[in-house]
């Protein structure tokens, strides 16, 4: 067997997973876990590909299975865990050594650990990994923040194992140290957006429209079938005709509505807004999950207001235009917090090569990415979506439907969040003078906050201050 090209460290879901991958793809590799029990297990399920397989007991041994310049990947959990793993490896490690931290991490920590290594004269990689289990064992889409060196180290491998879009692999360096981790968790938000949406259209076909499950699936494959293809929407067209084994319920009718967040969704919104931007479809994402998880007090509440919603006059067309919109928008918001994380932090991003590596591999792939990669290449105004012409009849033709669906569900007390923010922002950025002004004269009034004139420069009070 070849000398190994990378460690992998932690052989749980993801890291087994990026594991086989490699070995699948003739790449020679040393693995080790915490729990060294996990390894016989791991590399009984690798079958033949354990000839590529150097698997060892322990972290010292996994980094002297490696020739240097080392390169080391950590698959575990990217807080507590990744700070003492670094304590550990840190003195085992020589300068050139190259550490990857390729869990979901808060940008912000990793950027204070390449700090942290390159003390050291270590390279510190964020590799943000999207595709679940599957992407990482057939082909993720992989976004990597860190140096020039790690790039040129860890390219071959990384090019080897991502998932493939024409041909295309879907992994890029696109920054230094959080950058990768920073575009994963917008990659994240938009995700969240996603799901939200379909999950409130799933509402008004089913409940606003009537339709019984198996329509609302062959809703949703149709619409895979054209322009609103994307893996989230084929999977839910699945979820949604699988049966329980055990009660024969539709799946979905016996699973408790209390989503789960793990913390990427808040965290886009939280970086959204300390950069003085706002993703209104990933709050309304998160509010969402936020809600559904106070089932007892819905429940209260169902019982002192009632929950009657009208049926819904639409028709799925029109549906559909406005789902169409409402990914625009949603993709419109994202891009904006990479961009001005970008400005903030001189990362330099290319949004055009970010949608083109979410065009596989990844959780938000869908159609739409060509052409917004597409927009961006051709330049859209001020690296705005919202302004890429080749959007402009999307978002002109979609804009009535979106409005029909989100006036019609409201009327009817169907609650539509996502899909209401996205036509909140959507009127409140065409709107070249807004309200703002009401709100300054309220601050100057109380506060002495001052405003600036639309006639005059500098700071000025209000005449109720004469
Ligand atoms: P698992 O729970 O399946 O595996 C966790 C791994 O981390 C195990 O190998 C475990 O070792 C190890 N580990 C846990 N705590 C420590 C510690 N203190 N020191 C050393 N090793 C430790 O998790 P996943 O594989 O799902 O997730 C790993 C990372 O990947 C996370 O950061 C997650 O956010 C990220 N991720 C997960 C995705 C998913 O779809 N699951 C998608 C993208 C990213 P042991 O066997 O000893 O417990």
């Amino acid at each position: 067997m070849s000398d190994p090209k990378i460690g992998i460290y932690g052989l749980g879901t993801m890291g087994a997973a990026l594991a086989l991958n490699m070995a699948d793809k003739g790449i020679a590799i040393a693995a080790s876990n915490r729990t060294a029990s996990v390894i016989p297990e791991f590399m009984e399920r690798a079958g033949d590909l354990a000839e590529n397989i150097t698997a060892v007991d322990d972290l010292k041994a996994l980094i002297d299975a490696l020739p240097k310049p080392r390169n080391l990947l950590a698959m575990i959990p990217s807080t507590g865990p990744m700070d003492a793993f670094l304590d550990d490896v840190i003195p085992m490690l020589e300068a050139g050594d190259t550490v990857i931290d390729a869990g979901n991490a808060d940008f912000h920590s990793t950027r204070a650990r390449a700090a942290r290594l390159a003390e050291h004269d270590l390279h510190f990689v964020g590799l943000g990994v999207s595709g679940g289990e599957e992407g990482a064992r057939h082909g993720p889409s992989m976004m990597m923040g860190g140096t020039d060196h790690s790039w040129s180290e860890l390219k071959p491998v990384l090019e080897k194992i991502a998932a493939k879009f024409d041909g295309a692999p879907c992994v890029d360096h696109l920054g230094p140290d959080g950058a990768g981790h920073f575009v994963k968790t917008v990659h994240n938000g938009i995700e969240y957006a996603d799901m939200q949406v379909i999950a409130e259209t799933y509402d008004i076909l089913r409940n606003g429209l009537g339709m019984d499950l198996p329509a609302v699936a062959d809703q949703f494959d149709a619409w895979n079938d054209g322009p609103l293809g994307s893996y989230l929407m084929e999977i839910t067209a699945k979820v949604l005709r699988y049966d329980d084994p055990e009660t024969g319920k539709p799946a979905v009718d016996v699973i408790r509505d209390s989503a789960g967040q793990k913390g990427t969704g808040r965290w886009t919104v939280i970086e959204a807004v300390k950069l003085g931007q706002s993703a209104t479809m990933i709050e309304a994402a998160v509010a969402g999950r936020a809600w559904s998880a106070e089932k007892p007090l819905r429940e209260l509440a169902a019982k002192a207001f009632g929950e009657d919603r009208g049926a819904l006059d639409l028709d799925v067309t029109t549906i559909e235009a406005a789902l169409r919109v409402a990914r625009v928008l949603e993709y419109a918001q994202g891009f904006r917090i990479l961009k001005a994380a970008s400005d903030e932090y001189d990362w330099n991003l290319d949004p055009a090569r970010i949608a083109e590596i979410w065009r596989a591999g990844c959780i938000i792939r869908a159609k739409m990415l060509d052409d917004i990669s597409a927009a961006f290449r051709d330049g859209a105004p001020e690296g705005q979506l919202l302004l890429a012409s080749a959007f402009r009849d999307t978002i002109q033709d979609g804009i009535p439907a979106l409005r029909q669906v989100v006036g019609t569900a409201v009327a009817a007390g169907l609650p539509v969040p996502a899909l209401a923010s996205a036509l909140a922002w959507y009127d409140t950025m065409r709107q070249s003078r807004g309200t703002a002004n009401v709100v300054q004269a309220q601050r100057d009034f109380f506060g002495r906050h001052g405003f600036e004139r639309l006639d005059a420069e500098g700071a000025h009070h209000g005449p109720w201050w004469d």
